[in-house]
């Protein structure tokens, strides 16, 4: 294993009180198959008895008919997933389910816990068995070890747990839903027809036809139960959203608080536009991760958005990739040209963002093939400098192309015309106003948690 990437992180989505609750679960993950092509797994509760699908592949591979007619019952868990900590094993496939004191329990986990090795060492001290290598199973380990109400139980094991966890659970009787005390990762809460559902993000209802009841907020834990759903907080909170949601990882067309995340990226774009115009011909995106923030940019400089660059959506992200050699590869194989629109242009391209700067590199020299005349990179985020532990796909500081090359110097290396980001302050701005601000590490280097000096990275809990 020589992977120390953190991978981007998971999908979670829950239904309570539905007669079709693995069905409509099935819906939700195949709406949030961008949080993760991995794996996926339902968990089904008929009451009292649980039923489980989890394989490796995409949501409408691992569920082919008639996976789903077993998950009967009304209650049920799924999850995405895309390594974060643990590498790609059919052991490691969430959702994880274990019988304790209290009964069945299940869990689905999207984020990544920094103190997990820690954890992990001191619970087999005390002779903890471990049956995968996710950080996920620390937390199911450490809930088994308390009792009584679930805000007490929370209040103990969040004690213990350092890092970024959404957390949808199901045990017998209840769905529970938990967002860690700086609200990392996301967690949404939707009705359909009668039941609860919880979601990632809301693209998911919108797929189901169901509405959108609310954001759990951070450090808030949701018990939904026969008498129905009750929110308390169980932990001291200091919101710290991850911004990078807004940049890259959610849908444009899910929700951050009920404000629209396609305006958001827009509004990057325009805010880019305005910090760094260019006389240009055209705006190009590279679809879909910069389509929002290109027609921003387009918008407020007066020029036209065009489609210069074809994507193939059959072929897989491409930081999933495991070497170099390949995610080159993979940036020709899901990105072509259009020559016709190209041909003598001098043409502005808008990236939401560059980690490694593998698929600027490569698209700068495709985009020249086909006789682009001018290009001018635009960046609608900032440089990231930081890894992010909270389960981005953030290599380590090193591969962080931002740490080699200044953005001139960069601009240099991927032979473009000119290159330049979006400010850190013109991306606060451009972002909906949070009194309790971001988790914006990855681009100052402010962690919300401290990071533990033995934290390892994502393989951490192989080498035990
Ligand atoms: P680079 O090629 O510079 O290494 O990565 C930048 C590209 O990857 C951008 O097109 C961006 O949309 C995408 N990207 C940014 N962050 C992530 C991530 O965490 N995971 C994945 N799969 N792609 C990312
Ligand atoms: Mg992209």
């Amino acid at each position: 294993m020589n992977d120390d990437r953190f991978h981007e992180e998971c999908a979670v989505f829950g239904v309570y009180g539905h007669p079709r609750a693995a069905d409509l679960t099935y819906l939700g993950l195949y709406a949030l198959q961008h949080r993760g092509q991995e794996a996926s797994g339902i968990v089904s509760n008929d009451n009292g008895s649980f039923y489980l699908h989890r394989d490796c592949g995409l949501v409408a591979d691992v569920f082919r008919p008639p996976a789903l007619d077993k998950l009967t019952g009304d209650c049920a868990v799924g999850h995405n997933r895309y390594s974060t900590t643990g590498a790609s094993t059919v052991t490691n496939i969430q959702p994880l389910f274990s019988v304790g004191r209290d009964g069945p329990i299940c869990v689905a986990h999207n984020g990544n816990l920094v103190n997990a090795r820690e954890l992990r060492r001191e619970l087999m001290e005390t002779g903890a068995l471990f049956q995968t290598t996710t950080d996920t199973e620390v937390v199911l380990h450490l809930l088994a070890r308390t009792t009584g109400e679930w805000v007490d139980r929370m209040k103990e094991v969040s004690a213990r747990l350092s890092g970024a966890y959404t957390l949808i659970m199901m045990n017998r009787d209840e769905l529970i839903g938990v967002r860690d005390p700086n609200g990392i990762r996301p967690l949404v809460i939707g009705k359909f027809e009668g039941a609860w559902l919880l979601s990632s993000e809301t693209c998911a209802f919108d797929l189901i036809g169901a509405e959108f009841v609310r954001d759990v907020e951070p450090g808030e834990l949701i018990v939904i139960d026969r008498n129905g759903l009750h929110a308390v907080k169980y932990a001291h909170v200091k919101a710290a959203p991850c911004i990078f949601e807004l940049i890259y990882f959610s849908r444009p067309d899910s929700l951050f608080y009920g404000e629209s995340i396609d305006r958001t990226r827009r509004a990057m774009g325009k805010q880019l536009a305005i910090e760094s115009p260019v006389d240009a011909d055209f705006v190009i995106s590279v679809p879909d991760s910069s389509n929002a923030a290109a027609l921003g940019f387009a918008e407020a400089l007066g020029i036209p958005y065009e489609h210069g660059l074809i994507r193939n959506h059959y072929v897989g992200r491409t930081f999933i990739s495991p070497s170099t050699e390949q995610r080159r590869a993979g940036v020709r194989i899901k990105f072509n040209p259009v020559s016709s629109v190209l041909q003598g242009k001098r043409i502005v391209v808008v990236e939401d963002s560059i980690v490694r700067g593998t698929t600027l590199k490569q698209l700068t020299s495709l985009l020249r093939s086909a006789g682009a005349e001018q290009i001018h990179i635009r960046v609608a985020s900032p440089p990231i400098f930081y890894p992010c532990p909270f389960g981005m796909d953030f290599p380590t500081r090193k591969e962080l192309i931002a740490n080699s090359y200044s953005p001139p110097q960069l601009g240099k290396w991927i032979e473009a015309d000119s290159l330049h980001y979006l400010s850190y302050n013109g991306m606060l701005q451009a972002a909906p106003n949070r009194n309790g601000g971001y988790c914006s590490a990855c681009f100052s280097g402010e962690y919300p948690v401290p990071l533990p000096p033995e934290y390892g990275g994502k393989l951490a809990l192989e080498e035990n």
